[in-house]
């Protein structure tokens, strides 16, 4: 199902030390479609909320069971930390690396790492997701400038 607009995944599963998410309930969609190279996110059919996480519900309204949309990929840094002191078991090595909150350009905004040098990214920097396959079930959403 990779489609001509999907991003690249790259195969992490041997060098992968951080944590690895388990598929459950409303995220298992998202993460399947991970492994495909494709980022999505949930459009609420009835107030137009754009959301990631994905939830059982809607969190405008309430509706249960929100569609899936498939992303460009493509967004913008809305903020950004430089993490000196690693957060999670397995970062330890990758210190000082960069977690920031991108605006989709659909509208969802998601917290991810972006996989560069911390001189590198500034806040309205584009960047453009690809996929770290990280266990057979899913693939980290990482981005990089674009
Ligand atoms: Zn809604």
């Amino acid at each position: 199902m990779t489609g001509p607009d999907s991003a690249p995944v790259e195969d992490r599963r041997d060098s992968w030390e951080g944590p690895i998410p388990v598929p459950t309930g409303a995220n298992t969609e998202f993460w399947a479609a991970t492994l495909e190279g494709e980022l999505v996110y949930q459009q609420c059919e009835e107030c137009g909320t754009a959301q990631l996480y994905p939830r059982a519900v809607c969190t405008g309204c309430g509706v249960v069971g929100p569609p899936f949309e498939t992303s460009s990929g493509v967004g913008t840094v809305y903020s950004y930390t430089v993490c000196h002191v690693p957060g999670e078991p397995g970062f330890g090595d990758r210190t000082p690396y960069v977690v920031a909150a991108v605006d989709l350009e659909e509208g969802p905004r998601l917290l991810a790492l972006v996989d560069c040098e911390p001189a590198d990214v500034e806040i309205g920097s584009a960047v453009a997701v690809t996929f770290w396959q990280v266990s057979d079930e899913a693939a980290l959403p990482v981005f990089v400038p674009h």
